[in-house]
C-alpha cells in the first residue's frame, strides 16, 4: 500500500499572527487562495497521475492555519474535498493548523467533513522560545489542543522547529520530550530558515539572530529522530521541501538549508549507530537492510569519508533479514 497526499496550499490568509520566521507566500510558493472549484480541479488532476490500486490517498490542506481561515471558506474547501471521500476516490483529508484554533466545535466540523489527520504547528514547547518567535500561544495551549483532538477519531501529527530565536539544543530536546509525552502518531522536524520579508530576516540582518549551521542542525535533527523513533513515533519529514522560492537564489536568505536535509539527518543517525559499534576498533563489517544502504553510506558518501578520515574501515553487507533502521555488526 502506498500513501499519497494531494497538496492544496492555503496561504497566510486568515492567520492573524506573525510568526517571526513566516512568510507563507514564500514558504508554500503560492499566493492564490484556493476555492472549492480549484480544490476539486487540483484533486481531480492529481488523481489522474496516481496508480489505480494499492493506494491510500488524503487531500492535504497545507501551508497556513486552516482552522483559522474564514469559516465559510473552510466549509467550501472541505465540502469540495469531502465529495471525493464520499465517492471513495480518496480515503480522507488532512490539514495543518495552529493549536489555538482547535476546540470541540472545530473538531466536530472537521470530522463531519471527512478529516482523518490533523497536524499542529507546535514549533517549541518552551514559552520563552514561543514568545521570541511571535507564535502567540503557549506550550500549555498545545497540550490542551492535543487533549481535544484525542477525543476524535483522527490521526495526530505534531511539527517542531529547531534553531528558533532563544532556542538551544537543550530546549529542542526538552520540546521533543514533551511532544513524546503527548504521543502523536507522527512528527515533522523543521530547522529554522531565514526567509526574505520576515521579521526573522530583519533580526538576522541586524545581528539579533544567528541561524544554526547546517552541521549542527543535522546533528540535532538526528538526535531528535532517534528520540522519536525509540518511542515508536514516526518522523515523516525533516527539513522543508525545496521549492523554487525556498532555495538559494530564491527567498532563502540564511539558515541550515539543504535540498536533502532529511537524508543528511538519517545518514547521521546511521553514522552514530555505526560509530557506537566501532568503539575502539579500526574496522568493522556491518550488516544492513538493502533499503538503508544509501543512508548508511551517507549523502555523497559523507559517512564513509568520515570513517576513512578517522582511520576506520567499515564494510557494509546487505542483508534483508536486518530490520530497516537497524544495523548488526558481523565480526
Ligand atoms: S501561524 Fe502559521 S501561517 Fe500564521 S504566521 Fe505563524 S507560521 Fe505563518
Amino acid at each position: 500500500m502506498k500513501y499519497y497526499n494531494i497538496p492544496i496550499f492555503v496561504p497566510h490568509y486568515g492567520c492573524p499572527f506573525d510568526c517571526v520566521f513566516c512568510n507563507q507566500k514564500h514558504i508554500t510558493g503560492e499566493e492564490e487562495i484556493p476555492c472549492g472549484a480549484r480544490t476539486t480541479n487540483i484533486i481531480r488532476e492529481y488523481l489522474e497521475t496516481l496508480p489505480e490500486k494499492d493506494r491510500q490517498i488524503e487531500a492535504a490542506f497545507f501551508g497556513g492555519s486552516f482552522t483559522a481561515v474564514d469559516e465559510s471558506l473552510q466549509l467550501e474547501l472541505l465540502q469540495a474535498a469531502y465529495e471525493f471521500v464520499k465517492n471513495g476516490e480518496i480515503d480522507g483529508i488532512r490539514l495543518s493548523t495552529r493549536p489555538d484554533f482547535i476546540d470541540e466545535k472545530i473538531m466536530e466540523r472537521l470530522v463531519k467533513y471527512g478529516v482523518t489527520t490533523v497536524e499542529l504547528g507546535v514549533q517549541s514547547m518552551n514559552d520563552n522560545v514561543l514568545t521570541a518567535s511571535g507564535r502567540g500561544h503557549t506550550a500549555g495551549v498545545v497540550e490542551k489542543a492535543v487533549g481535544i483532538i484525542r477525543e476524535y477519531p483522527v490521526k495526530l501529527g505534531l511539527q517542531m522547529m529547531t534553531g528558533l530565536p532563544e532556542d538551544t539544543d537543550e530546549r529542542s530536546i526538552e520540546t521533543a520530550n514533551r511532544i513524546i509525552a503527548l504521543k502523536p502518531d507522527f512528527v515533522r522536524i523543521y530547522p529554522t530558515l531565514v526567509i526574505r520579508d520576515t521579521k526573522l530576516c530583519s533580526m538576522y540582518e541586524s545581528g539579533d539572530y544567528k541561524p544554526q549551521s547546517l552541521d549542527s542542525a543535522v546533528v540535532l535533527a538526528a538526535k531528535l529522530m532517534e528520540m522519536f523513533k525509540s518511542n515508536n513515533i514516526a518522523v515523516i519529514r525533516a527539513g522543508l521541501a525545496a521549492t523554487d522560492e525556498i532555495s538559494p537564489g530564491g527567498a532563502l536568505v540564511a539558515g541550515p538549508y539543504h535540498s536533502a536535509f532529511g537524508e543528511l539527518a538519517e545518514g547521521e543517525v546511521f553514522y552514530n549507530k555505526i560509530q557506537a559499534e566501532l568503539d575502539d576498533r579500526k574496522t568493522a563489517e556491518i550488516a544492513i537492510n538493502p533499503k538503508d544502504i544509501s543512508k548508511a553510506v551517507g549523502n555523497c558518501r559523507r559517512n564513509i569519508k568520515r570513517f576513512e578520515e578517522s582511520g576506520c574501515k567499515v564494510i557494509f553487507v546487505q542483508d534483508d533479514k536486518v530490520p530497516q533502521g537497524e544495523i548488526v555488526r558481523k565480526d
